[in-house]
């Protein structure tokens, strides 16, 4: 973990006061999680004085779940299958860009069953925006910082909510492991302000709770640069061999 982790780890960990405080591990992307690295979150979020619940959420072992929702989402005409390789996304130059990145301009859309069926397996799995935003209607959703926000999804375009090599998606797993572990508030950087859209739209296709918000600062390095995910100077098992305590890494936050 860097510092930026940890500063995320010990504002969740005040937010939730007496309340429960929940650690889950996100490693639906095999092909970047190792035990190793898993192990040594445990590790730095201890050595910072942090308990959490037991057992921990470990987002691999729950692949039925993603697939549940994502089932239900198909059966309600919400989602298509997209053909398009990230190199082909990446050649329509003149994509408009979201929040996330280049808009998917929505190629695999409109394919007939035959055209699907003649193209083979699907690259991806994509949530048709347009008319997901039309069946939930205006809803909104409340930031402890920002307060009530309106829910603006559209301009992320038709997100990928599963991919073929990964069969389910963040912006999924986060809101099914949400409402199935009774989360309440859910701390995190304004990185991700824009997507809780996503998220609280969702909540509402699935019938799912929506949990409170709160969005922290991003810790940031001298130059005002967002830390890396490699910034190994910064990084709580750096700073611990070097003699820095955990009293004086906690106090860096100010
Ligand atoms: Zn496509």
């Amino acid at each position: 973990l860097h510092l930026g982790h940890a500063f995320s780890a010990l504002f969740a960990s005040r937010a939730a006061g007496t309340g429960r405080f929940l650690l889950r591990i996100e490693d639906i992307d095999q092909t970047r999680s190792r035990p190793e690295f898993v192990n040594s979150i445990y590790e730095d979020l201890a050595w910072l004085g942090l308990t959490w619940e037991h057992p921990v959420r470990v987002q691999s072992e729950h692949f039925d779940d993603y697939r549940s929702a994502l089932d239900r989402l198909s059966s309600e005409g919400l989602l298509y299958p997209c053909f398009c390789t990230r190199a082909d996304i990446r050649a329509a130059d003149s994509a408009p860009h979201g929040p996330d990145g280049a808009v998917y301009p929505g190629t695999c859309r409109s394919l007939s069953v035959a055209e699907r069926e003649e193209r083979g397996d699907a690259f991806a799995l994509r949530l048709d925006m347009g008319e997901a935003v039309r069946r939930v209607g205006r809803v909104s959703w409340s930031d402890e910082s920002a307060g009530e926000q309106t829910m603006n999804a559209e301009p992320f375009g038709d997100v990928v909510l599963a991919r073929k090599e990964t069969p389910a998606s963040y912006h999924l797993c986060v809101v099914v492991d949400d409402a199935l572990q009774g989360v309440e508030l859910v701390t995190r950087g304004l990185d991700l302000f824009e997507s809780t859209h996503v998220h609280r739209l969702l909540q509402s296709l699935l019938g799912l709770p929506v949990p409170r918000y709160h969005h922290h600062r991003l810790i940031v390095d001298q130059g005002g640069k967002r830390l890396a995910k490699r910034d190994d100077a910064r990084s709580i098992r750096v700073l611990r061999n070097s003699g820095m305590t955990p009293d004086e890494v906690t106090a860096l936050f100010g």
